[in-house]
């Protein structure tokens, strides 16, 4: 679902609307958390600096089903005058409360009162194979902008108790990761329940009987001055059900779920379509049924936490259907998205040298029914790939990306690409390199319908084998030493020559106690020709005359070198390493 813009646009995230991270950044809209953008206040750091009136937009449009929900957005002239009104399109559900967000006017924005989004952690207990958000605190710390360091307990309460006395009222819905593996969710909803009408989804394996213990209580109605009655208390537990994950006990979620309801908690449960759990469905979804709890079914489409690429086939599209809500299934128009084309290579077979930065360059034909909107903006497609081992294709080990100018590729027509490769810090060997299109950082074609093209890539190494005469050198401090000795060519093939007609030579770097350390002194030496065969040695003399040295010991690394471009080390070989003391 989305909102293009054809003004500018003023919008009341950022006054009334807010999203609340781990480590206390606070950002307007998830648009701007997943364009990277920087927050627009830390609450430890900055305290509250929401603002007070609606912010222009600067996305070119509004494509987050969740923001579009709760915020109103304003299309402004350039004199800043109204044309058009967008209220939140969550205004016909939940009518009491939602309207008081959803039809805000520009002149008198909502400032009373506000919906939060809070994730006390990113990280989870759990390890779903179709986790986006939590597979795993490290990757999470990794990947994920503002879910570290977490805040304390005492940080949240302190937060919670100001944004309560500066609200009159507000909606506060706390997700995650599993929110419940935070020690302040508990305490925040025992005081937040009793202004806000809260919301919460999580997979209940943790902390459930503080639910029914501790203060917070069930939904109940509340006079607010200006506001009318409105819902306090916990609203509603989204359960989520996860029943392929380690750990998942299918009794103990029955007892919690039955447990939060018998003590008056309004309870859903939310089930992930992933492939492998689709036809699960059913069994889950009688058993709400049977005890008048609402069942709702999510499409999921994408890359799991093992790499394999997944999107419905048509049995399974067809089941999800037939068991999901409609209100589901529109907003997954996206995901039901047919998608398909031809990838053409102009050499579908390369053959490279270690660390040689490659363009691979080819078309792509749109045999989609629709056109492509091409380009790099948000709803822009762009060619894109990912580089893999030959037959590990599910771990990938470099993305690959274009920028494209805009343009529309109609059906049948077809898009130029040049995709940049640098194969710096890949070992020699064969790779595969898979062309796709992307949307936004994140829709692969792939993942609707689209089967990807690949070309084969050969990263290739070269080797030598320097002698040389003496096991060690020493030397005085500002002494000279001449090194003699023989380089072969053990390779099956020539060695690469690099650009200019400069000829390789050995060369010599060396460096204080071991060869990974800064270079204090280079030395080369030409060869009179370059060995062709292992079997053929070609003899050197390499003179050492460094800079006044510190006494002590130093390492020198002798290789073959092509001035400026590269050190063969670069593109496989093994240097040769001597020690040498200054003494
Ligand atoms: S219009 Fe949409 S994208 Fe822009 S600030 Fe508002 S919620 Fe974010
Ligand atoms: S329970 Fe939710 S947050 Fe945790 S791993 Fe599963 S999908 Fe991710």
């Amino acid at each position: 679902m989305t909102l293009e813009f054809t003004g500018q646009m003023l919008c009341s995230a950022g006054v009334s609307y807010f999203h609340v991270y781990p480590n206390g950044d606070v950002y307007r809209c998830l648009a701007d958390y997943n364009a990277r953008r920087p927050p627009m206040f830390n609450l430890k750091r900055d305290g509250w600096k929401g603002a007070v009136d609606p912010p222009v937009c600067d996305h070119e449009r509004c494509y987050n089903a969740c923001d579009l929900d709760w915020t109103t957005k304003w299309q402004v002239d350039g004199q800043g005058r109204l044309e058009k009104t967008f209220e939140g399109q969550r205004k016909d559900i939940e009518k009491e409360v939602s309207l008081l967000l959803c039809s805000q006017r520009l002149e008198s924005p909502q400032r009373r009162m506000a919906y939060f989004i809070w994730s006390p952690t990113l990280a989870c207990n759990y390890t779903c194979a179709y986790c986006g958000c939590a597979a795993g605190e490290k990757r999470v710390r990794h990947d994920f902008p503002s879910s570290y360091p977490e805040l304390s307990v005492a940080e949240w309460i302190g937060i919670w108790s100001d944004i309560l006395e500066r609200f009159e009222y507000g909606i506060l819905s706390i997700t995650g990761g599993e929110p419940l593996l935070s020690e302040a969710t508990i305490p925040v909803l025992s005081r937040v329940t009793k202004k806000f009408a809260c919301y919460i989804t999580s997979n209940i394996s943790r902390n459930i009987m503080e639910f029914t213990r501790s203060s917070i209580r069930p939904r109940g109605p509340s006079e607010i001055e200006g506001f009318g009655q409105v819902p306090v208390g916990l609203a509603g537990i989204n359960c989520s059900l996860h029943p392929t994950s380690k750990g998942f006990n299918w009794e103990l979620f029955k007892g919690a779920v039955l447990l939060l309801q018998h003590a008056g908690f309004h309870v859903s449960v939310n089930y992930v379509g992933y492939p492998l759990q689709l036809y699960l469905a059913p069994t889950y979804k009688a058993w709400c049924e049977q005890n008048a709890i609402e069942f709702t079914l999510s499409s999921w489409q994408g890359v799991d936490n093992e790499g394999t690429v997944a999107r419905y086939s048509l049995p399974e599209r067809t089941f999800f259907e037939e068991i999901a809500p409609s209100h589901r299934k529109k907003a997954n128009e996206l995901v039901f998205m047919e998608c398909s084309y031809d990838v053409m290579f102009d050499d579908p077979v390369t053959h490279v040298l270690m660390a040689d930065i490659l363009t691979l360059t080819g078309r792509i034909r749109n045999l989609s029914p629709t056109v492509w909107q091409v380009g790099s903006g948000p709803g822009r497609w762009s060619v894109a790939g990912y580089l893999t081992r030959v037959g590990q294709r599910k771990k990938w080990l470099r993305e690959l990306r274009t920028s494209p100018l805009d343009c529309g590729v109609p059906q049948n027509g077809e898009l130029e690409f040049a995709l940049r490769i640098d194969t710096g810090g890949l070992p020699a060997g064969t790779y595969e390199v898979w062309v796709d299109m992307l949307m936004e950082g994140q829709y692969w074609m792939a993942f609707h319908g689209a089967v990807p093209g690949a070309a084969t890539l050969r990263i290739e190494t070269f080797s030598h084998e320097i002698a040389v005469d003496a096991d060690a050198v020493t030397l005085s401090p500002g002494g000279t030493a001449v090194l003699t000795g023989t380089v072969r060519n053990t390779c099956s093939k020539p060695w690469p020559e690099g650009a200019g007609a400069e000829p390789l030579k050995l060369g010599a770097r060396l460096s204080r106690s071991s060869v990974t350390g800064e270079a204090v002194g280079e030395f080369r030496t030409p060869l009179e020709r370059l060995p062709e065969t292992p079997e053929d040695m070609v003899a050197f003399r390499l003179v050492l005359d460094p800079e006044e040295l510190q006494r002590g010991e130093y390492a020198l690394s002798i290789d073959i070198v092509k001035e400026g471009q590269f050190w063969l080390a670069d593109k496989g070989a093994t240097a040769t390493v001597i020690p040498v003391v200054v003494a």
